[in-house]
């Protein structure tokens, strides 16, 4: 089984943000519990006395205003969300990063969540499609933090069957959605660090956290499937997600 973890980074209803953000990871089953290791080991260099009392949540860390994040330096916020990003950049392959970038004011009658979502589970399916073509026939579960979906996503998952069928691409999920407590999740702390990092690159043009991941995330022939930009009126975008579906496009025969 793969399983996609998943977590947001900026807000529906924030107006001063342009930019929702749902993104996380998409690991073989028996990794969760590597990196699980991994995270739990810098949690115990964070607070040897209660590592389990961490949770890694990057905009918490990146602003410094809670303890036990309260004491850093910015530099050394910074190097904390960069070490738990490094878990993902140092895992084997099976560990693919997954965002979807919305542009708020491009769908104005949409929930971006729900735009978001939708368009992540579409490009898991086709993930575990292609795996599936190179002999790795496995289903797929998709996995979110409990917090930030208790009212748009929820009631999404309820209807996900129909949902599925409407737009006809869901095959390989093995059920509905899990809703788990971030808290108690590892790898949805990580999760949430691949939203932030990817948020940060396009609300704030700060790519330093997006960079150490970038080559983390599912692509095929030069084509980034892991990452899609969703911004009309934008067709020159620079960005690694629209460039490279440009320059495929202008290779295909
Ligand atoms: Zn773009």
């Amino acid at each position: 089984m793969h399983l996609l973890y998943l977590d947001d980074s900026g807000s529906a209803a924030n107006v001063k943000e342009d930019y929702l953000v749902l993104g996380g990871v998409s690991v073989y089953e028996s990794q969760s519990h590597w990196i699980t290791r991994e995270l739990d080991r810098l949690a115990e260099s964070t607070d040897p006395g209660d590592p389990h009392g961490i949770e890694f949540h990057a905009s918490e860390i990146f602003s410094r205003r809670s303890a036990p994040w309260k004491g850093l330096k910015p530099e050394e916020a910074r190097g904390t969300i960069k070490s738990v990003l490094k878990v993902l950049a140092n895992a084997y392959d099976t560990a693919r990063a997954f965002a979807c970038v919305v542009h708020k004011a491009s769908f104005p009658d949409r929930d971006p969540m729900e735009v978001a979502f939708e368009d992540l589970c579409s490009r898991f399916d086709r993930y575990l499609g292609r795996l599936r073509a190179s002999g790795d026939d496995q289903r797929g579960l998709v996995i979110l933090d409990k917090s930030a979906y208790e009212t748009t996503l929820q009631q999404m998952s309820v209807g996900f069957r129909t949902l599925g069928t409407r737009w006809g691409v869901i095959r390989r999920l093995a059920d509905t959605p899990l809703f788990v407590d971030s808290r108690a999740s590892r790898v949805i702390q990580l999760a949430d660090h691949v939203a932030y990092a990817v948020f940060r690159r396009y609300q704030a043009g700060d790519a330093q956290y997006f960079d150490l991941i970038a080559s983390k995330f599912d692509a095929e022939g030069g084509v980034v499937h892991g990452l899609a930009h969703k911004e009309l009126g934008n067709p020159a975008c620079m960005c690694v997600a629209c460039m490279s579906r440009r320059t495929g496009e202008s290779f295909r025969p």
